[in-house]
């Protein structure tokens, strides 16, 4: 069974084919990167429906199969910026209709979760998802992905992006801190807003602005933001394993490449007997590949749609999903 996936919720647009073992056959993108302010969401929009049709041709090729041997055709239906998804949907009803194949809509943050799962190996983790625009500490519970913490502001990565442009370093954020906090050491004190099982993180980021502001040290701030952040991260993804006593963490979204975070959650999984997963970058990151394969698991659970339903929802919360396809 093979299932191509078209990813759109933001500044990426992602083809990804899978088959039935989760092999990635495919998993072809482009994103688009602002020189100045943050994502238009108009403008990557356009980027998507320039890039869309090339990058399924692209991921076909690359899959070295004919286009009408595709048994499903699934995209992201939220959450995520309204423009970007509906030209990802279009792509997708275009290309559903094209072949005469079956439409499934995929819920973003869960497919992070579903690719995690199937490349990892792990079985029941709780997900501690960070990427750009989400961040939120998932598990599994009655038939759901249940949100156990969130943010209350801002996700992590841009948090990160918003730093970074703010102060002339570049788009996106998350790798040149990541690289400038090793050239750091020095704690500088940021708010630490861990309100029960949520973090909020745009005090830390007015706090850090300003320091910069003042004088303080980017290689020092970019260190502290690591620190600060990815601590709050751990407190609170630690929290949900003791309470629902898993033994597994998973990490997903672009976050979850950086060294530090991984090497803070691998530590806290260590000390409580526990095991740290992440997958490879390429399906961290915003992606084709994790909304194929998510798709055909729920291909195969019978969870196709019709056009009519195929409607992008800008909201669609990760609870929100009858995750049928787990006994
Ligand atoms: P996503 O929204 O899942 O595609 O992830 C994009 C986000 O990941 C952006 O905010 C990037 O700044 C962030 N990112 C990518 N690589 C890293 C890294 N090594 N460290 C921290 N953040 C990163
Ligand atoms: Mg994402």
């Amino acid at each position: 069974m093979l299932c191509i996936g078209i990813e759109s919720t933001a500044h990426t647009i992602g083809v990804g084919i899978v088959d039935e073992k989760c092999r990635v056959l495919a998993n072809e993108y482009s994103a688009i990167s602002p020189a100045k302010g943050g994502i238009h969401p108009r403008e990557a929009a356009n980027h998507h429906a320039e890039k869309v049709v090339p990058l399924i041709h692209a991921a076909v090729e690359k899959a070295g199969i004919r286009i009408d041997e595709l048994d499903a055709v699934a995209f992201s239906i939220g959450p995520g910026l309204g423009p970007c998804l509906r030209t990802g949907a279009t792509a997708a009803r275009a290309l559903a209709i094209a072949i005469s194949k079956p439409l499934v809509g995929v819920n973003h943050c869960v497919a992070h979760l579903e690719i995690g799962r199937a490349k990892t190996g792990c079985k029941n983790p709780v997900l501690l998802y960070v990427s750009g625009g989400n961040t939120q500490v998932i598990a599994f519970a009655e038939g759901r992905y249940r949100v156990f913490g969130e943010t209350l502001d801002i996700g992590i990565g841009n948090l990160l992006d918003k730093f970074a442009r703010a102060v002339g370093l570049g788009f996106p954020g998350g790798p040149i801190i990541e690289r400038l906090a090793s050239e750091g050491g020095r704690l500088v004190s940021l708010p630490y807003s861990v309100k029960g099982m949520d973090v909020a993180f745009s005090g830390m980021l007015t706090a850090a602005l300003e320091l910069h502001r003042t004088g303080a040290g980017l290689a020092d701030l970019c260190y502290s933001l690591q620190e600060t952040a990815f601590a709050m991260l751990t407190e609170v993804t630690e929290r949900a394993m003791a309470h629902l006593d898993l033994g597994e963490v998973l990490l997903g979204g672009g976050v979850a490449c950086n060294r530090r975070l991984q090497s803070m959650v691998r530590m806290m999984a260590h000390d409580r007997g526990a095991k740290m997963f992440v997958p490879e970058g390429s399906l961290c990151v915003d992606n084709g590949a994790m909304i194929a394969w998510t798709g055909l698991l729920m291909h195969r659970s019978g969870l196709d749609i019709g056009l009519e339903e195929s409607g992008v929802n800008q909201r669609y919360r990760t609870d929100q999903v009858d995750v049928t396809w787990i006994q």
